[in-house]
């Protein structure tokens, strides 16, 4: 069945597909405003159970001993998404309003193909150290260090790249040996619930080692922060949410692995190319209309050259209409709700409140009358203590910022809640890797280099989360360690 004529998605529990107890919900072409189809709405109780299979199958089956079966289970899971790809792109086109052209980027094959990692690294990995003989208190003891996987994952995550998120949780976490219960956002249950069906039909993973769990209720992916039977928590989201799962997670001490909000900085020193650095840095806050974690929102520029480069960064944007995601040419698309357009407006509106100027942009196209479009936004004439300038605000939104010489724009960056990325852009290599290594975050780009790659870690500083996804790292956060002590 294809999947965009399959307009009733069900929950995975325990092995099977089943529809929700709530009902179903809508889901919502962001760049239309029509109305996809429908997906389950689970309920509380349906969670409970989806927590119940998760339990039951680490507990109870080899799942978590079993590298073979994982690896396996890994790799058909991939080709079941390679064989499926055309349709994959135009779900994630038409749910998450996702630019054709990055479906071959992050919002489609490249974290299909990252899952390669994912099945070599658990094939590879050495689960056990021998740290041979000693005497510790004069007994003589083989040591030996065990890694062995946590338990039942709750994974949660967001709708703005979501085959990228729930794969990026649920690849390192099943080849570490755990079992998983994701719950998608409600704006994206389709992308998750399509891996239920891919999972059933073209894998060997076993009943209740997946579970799917869409909702419109936030408070149902609550109930896997709370519950004693879930070991780790698995969050990527907004930091107020991050929060929260961090605070209901408490009671019950369960690891929380948290990937959360950025405000980022774009560093231009006084020596590099002006004009094509922020010209990079437009297109970049542009692209799927900026709703990336990592993308660099706060463009600061040397003070003597701040015209100049406000009128580059403007001169981008402004050839960077808002368009239909389904265009191969389009780089912004829509957002992914009004909540979020007019979230975004209020941001713009704060920006022209505390005395900013829109250097292009500046609200909704005039030529979209439908869809959730706002125009990408220059904002000029506000310091870094500006509400632009402090939150993140989730859309094609840049705040041009000056500083006077590099140790104010290492200031600048570092003077943020937030610590998820930056880039650094300078004519002298070292000059830059000298400003990356005092940058308080988590992923640096220098020069233009790709941090984003199946084998580098990837998370943030401060309030921006806690831990890291992707890479051997990422992987490792899945895992318990055992120390074993053998007398001899
Ligand atoms: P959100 O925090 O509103 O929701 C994320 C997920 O949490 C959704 O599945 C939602 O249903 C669920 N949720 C909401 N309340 C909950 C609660 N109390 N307990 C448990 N789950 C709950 O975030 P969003 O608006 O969907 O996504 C945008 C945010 O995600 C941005 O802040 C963005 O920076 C962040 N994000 C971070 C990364 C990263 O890796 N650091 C990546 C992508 C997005």
């Amino acid at each position: 069945m294809g999947i965009l004529a399959d307009r009733e998605s069900r929950l995975l529990i325990d092995g099977e597909l089943v529809a929700g107890s709530g009902g179903t919900f809508q889901t919502i072409n962001p760049a239309t405003e029509e109305v996809l189809g429908v997906a389950a709405d689970a309920s509380t109780d349906d969670m409970g159970r989806a927590i119940e299979a998760a339990r039951r199958a680490f507990d109870e089956t080899e799942w978590s001993t079993d590298t073979e079966l994982r690896v396996r289970g890994i790799r058909q899971l991939q080709q079941a998404m390679r064989d499926r790809a055309e349709e994959l792109r135009e779900l994630a086109i038409s749910e998450v309003g996702a630019p054709r052209m990055l479906t071959s980027m992050a919002q489609l094959e490249g974290p299909v193909e990252d899952l390669t990692f994912c099945a070599d690294t658990a094939e590879g990995y050495q689960w056990t150290t021998d740290l041979g003989i000693a005497e510790p208190m004069g007994i003589k003891t083989r040591r030996t260090i065990a890694r062995e996987a946590i338990g039942v994952v709750g994974a949660i995550t967001p709708w703005n790249f979501p085959n990228q998120i729930n794969l990026a949780k649920l690849g390192p976490a099943l080849a570490a040996g755990n079992t998983v219960v994701l719950k998608p956002a409600p704006d994206t249950p389709w992308s998750a619930a399509i891996l239920g069906e891919l999972i059933l039909e073209h894998t060997d993973i076993p009943a209740g080692v997946v579970n799917i769990v869409t909702s419109s209720d936030h408070g149902v992916g609550a109930l896997l922060s709370k519950d004693p039977r879930v070991d780790m928590v698995s969050f990527t989201g907004s930091t107020n949410t991050g929060r929260a799962v961090m605070a209901d997670g408490a009671p019950t001490l369960k690891k929380v692995f948290l990937e959360l909000g950025g405000k980022s900085a774009f560093l231009v020193l006084d020596d590099a190319d002006l004009a094509g650095a922020c010209s990079m840095s437009a297109f970049t806050a542009s692209m799927h209309a900026g709703q990336g974690c990592a993308i660099t929102t706060r463009l600061v520029v040397p003070r003597a050259r701040y015209d100049e480069a406000v009128e580059a960064a403007a001169a981008t944007m402004a050839g960077l209409r808002p368009g239909d995601p389904n265009d191969s040419g389009t780089i912004c698309g829509p957002v992914i709700s009004e909540r979020q357009r007019d979230r975004i407006q209020g941001y713009l509106d704060s920006a022209t409140a505390e005395g900013g100027k829109f250097a292009c942009g500046g609200g909704r196209p005039a030529d979209r009358d439908k869809g959730f479009f706002i125009e990408p936004t220059v904002i000029a004439g506000l310091d870094n203590n500006a509400k632009v300038a402090r939150e993140e605000i989730f859309g094609p939104v840049l705040t041009v910022i000056a500083h006077d010489g590099d140790d104010d724009a290492v200031r600048i960056a570092n003077d943020s809640p937030y610590g998820l990325s930056g880039t650094v852009f300078s004519a002298d290599e070292e000059r830059a890797a000298g400003i990356a290594a005092r940058l308080r975050v988590g992923t640096v780009n220098v020069n233009g280099g790709v941090w984003y790659s199946a084998d580098m870690p990837f998370g943030g500083y401060k309030q921006s989360g806690l831990g890291r996804e992707m890479g051997l790292a990422g992987f490792e956060e899945y895992l318990e360690i055992k120390a074993i002590a053998t007398a001899v």
